[in-house]
């Protein structure tokens, strides 16, 4: 790569568009870094500061829409349309698979955004290239797993402090109050 590869890149913030002069490949991984950040950006300007859903408290910025009522998630806004709040996911994407998997709207909405900074190489599959097909399943499963990266130590926190308050209200063996075992003596 060129040294001055980085002082070469130019963005076009009128029309959101991003042109990286690159030798080696059509969709340079800073790229889509670049094209995250600016997507990022425009969303902070429509959404404000620090918002959230007023019903749910979701934060997730793909995950939140302007309606004429306001910004709520997506899953909210579904619901208070009488809309189901979960959807079909293209786990490999639009173009590469049809197959899909049915998720909640909120994830669907991270994931979908997600796909939009994987290289057009595995986006695009006209010939049924089994090695993109592969790259795309390998990316959504990065996806979905960087997602849940995301959330282990939120998780995590939480579910201590639903044990300090299952401990205040039923002791230290509240599972035995509960009567449904421990964890690891549940069913597969
Ligand atoms: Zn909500």
């Amino acid at each position: 790569m060129p040294d001055n590869w980085n002082s070469r890149i130019s963005i076009n913030t009128r029309v959101g568009r991003i042109t990286p002069p690159h030798p080696y490949g059509k969709t340079p991984i800073m790229t889509t870094s670049i094209q995250k950040a600016v997507r990022a950006e425009k969303r902070a300007r429509t959404l404000g500061d620090d918002p959230r859903c007023p019903i749910c408290g979701e934060t997730t910025q793909a995950a939140l829409v302007t309606t004429d009522d306001g910004i709520y998630c997506y899953e909210c806004h579904c619901e208070k349309q009488g809309k189901a709040t979960t959807e079909a996911h293209h786990h490999l994407g639009r173009a590469i698979d049809p197959n899909t998997v049915t998720i909640p709207g909120n994830i669907h909405r991270a994931l979908s955004d997600r796909q939009r900074d994987w290289p057009m190489e595995a986006r695009q599959n006209p010939e049924r290239d089994p090695l993109r097909w592969i790259a795309a399943g390998l990316y959504g499963l990065h996806d979905h797993l960087a997602w849940w990266l995301d959330w282990l130590r939120r998780l995590a926190t939480w579910f201590l402090q639903l044990a300090e308050a299952l401990r205040d209200q039923h002791g230290p063996q509240w599972w035995d109050a509960l009567g449904i075992g421990r964890v690891w003596e549940a069913a597969a």
